[in-house]
């Protein structure tokens, strides 16, 4: 069965009046009047509005049925597009026929029409996209990833699909969820008791993968410039909002291409996207403006015009070491960044994106291309206010003897990463590439102040119940 009904974005938007229409959709909220009247809103989640259907008692099912209807009841209605004499609404339905698909227990419904907190709507995932803000978020979601291929197919990026098991640790540190099959009340060992993975699956450690750039440079170093749009897993116990164990990355990566152009690329493509959302869903946009953040829409079109602020990771230190500030992480030459020295630097310093360049090669893993100073490298992070970083980069270690001596003095076993150093061996370029965390930019898009609540649904430390 596919039913032939209109969308009620369609409907609403431009069906004419006096047409005959066949909708779908999901009860939001219904009132009976005294005069033998049902209004009821429909939602079919093509659009944030609902349409209002009236039902009369004329209806066959009138009193069986449609006047017990409650929030959350499945409807195919066919009736006539009529002019909408209420406010807000360019025309509303007139039924013909309201059957009824789907009863909801009006006890049991979670999703009442109230405000209910993200909090707990996170424990009613599975039914929450039922509701304004998730309905919105959804469409955004949808609506970013397209515009992210099309930024990328548009300009001749070519799309690889890099694998999601790994036996690679890409960024040269823990963080990883494994994957195997032995069996965990039973693990073979070997004669120095150790666990024997000859025997696992792979006949090796294998894990879930945190960024797919290795492989991406491969196809790099091959057909120039591609990109990755994949999910990414990292077993960071940290519960922030901003953070989840399983989430999707969107990497870049081009060849012939040093750490400016991957700037260039990375402030355009911000840049892009975050205009063509605005342009995209416009109403979904300003819910989220109205209910959410009323800065989003400013944000926006404020970053899709007016140049990012680029500046070294030293100028940075510089910058925040002369704050008027009690930094809970104290600042000096060689630290990581917190999200705290970032924040200041986007929302008090610039109040624009910051392009920050040239960081301690200490603080960076080993791929990343080290400069001729000897102490830093060729890396780029992309901050943005609220989210801080939001984009982290490099232009990669091109030269074999750099790359290998980096992997040796981070103890890593360089001949578990013989083919990516085959890349360096054979025909060697200059490339670069960046990864955004996609649900970091849906946040930032919609102003969501949780990532929990910008993915279907939430992998977090002790939490999976969907
Ligand atoms: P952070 O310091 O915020 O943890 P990171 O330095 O670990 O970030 P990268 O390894 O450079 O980040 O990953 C590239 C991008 O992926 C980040 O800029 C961010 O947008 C996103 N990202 C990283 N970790 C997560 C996570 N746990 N959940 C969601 N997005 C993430
Ligand atoms: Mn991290």
């Amino acid at each position: 069965m596919n039913i032939d009904r209109a969308l009620i974005a369609d409907v609403l938007a431009d069906v004419e009046v006096g047409s005959e229409v066949t909708i779908g959709g999901w009860i939001r909220t219904v009132r009976a009047s005294k005069g033998g009247f049902s209004f009821i809103t429909l939602n079919d989640g093509s659009c944030m509005d609902c349409i209002q259907v009236v039902a009369d008692k004329e209806l066959g099912n009138y009193d069986d049925e449609i006047s017990h209807l409650t929030a959350g009841c499945s409807l195919i209605v066919c009736g006539e597009v009529v002019e909408s004499p209420g406010k807000g609404q360019r025309v509303e339905l007139h039924g013909r026929e309201v059957r009824v698909i789907g009863l909801a227990d009006a006890e049991k419904y979670p999703i009442q029409p109230k405000r209910h907190t993200f909090e707990f709507l996170r424990t009613q995932a599975h039914l929450r996209a039922r509701t304004n803000t998730f309905g919105a978020v959804a469409r955004v979601r949808s609506a970013m990833a397209g515009l992210i291929h099309e930024y990328f197919q548009s300009r001749g990026f070519l799309y690889v699909h890099t694998p999601v098991i790994t036996a690679s640790d890409c960024e040269g540190a823990g963080e990883l969820f494994r994957v195997s099959t032995l069996d965990l009340d039973a693990l073979p060992r070997d004669d120095e008791s150790n666990i024997d993975y000859a025997e696992d699956f792979f006949s090796r450690p294998t894990y879930l993968t945190v960024s797919g750039q290795l492989e991406a440079e491969t196809y790099s170093c091959a057909l120039g410039n591609v990109y990755t749009f994949g999910p990414t897993f990292r077993a960071e116990n940290s519960n922030t909002p901003r953070h989840l164990a399983e989430f999707w990355m969107i990497e870049p990566e081009m060849a012939f291409c040093d750490l400016q152009g991957d700037a260039d690329l990375a402030e355009d493509f911000l840049k892009n996207i975050f205009a063509g959302i605005l342009n995209k869903c416009p109403a979904d946009m300003e819910f989220f403006n109205k209910r959410i953040d009323n800065t989003v829409i400013e944000t926006l079109t404020h970053i899709a015009e007016s140049p990012f602020e680029r500046i070294t990771y030293t100028k940075a230190i510089e910058l925040l070491e002369a704050a008027d500030c009690k930094w809970q992480f104290p600042v000096s030459w060689g630290i990581d960044l917190q999200t705290e020295h970032e924040r200041y630097l986007t929302e008090e310093t610039f109040k624009k994106p910051v392009i920050i360049t040239d960081y301690p090669s200490s603080i960076k893993p080993f791929y990343m291309r080290l400069s001729d100073d000897g102490k830093t490298v060729a890396a780029m992070d992309v901050l943005v206010p609220k989210i801080g970083e939001i984009i982290g980069g490099a232009q990669r270690e091109e030269r074999l003897d750099v790359l290998t001596e980096r992997m040796e003095a981070q103890s890593m076993n360089v001949d578990d990463y013989w083919w990516y150093c085959d890349l360096r061996r054979y025909g060697t370029v200059p490339h670069a590439g960046f990864g955004l965390g996609f649900e970091r930019t849906i946040q930032f898009a919609t102003g969501m102040a949780n990532i929990r609540d910008v993915i279907p649904y939430p992998r977090t430390p002790r939490s999976a119940e969907f």
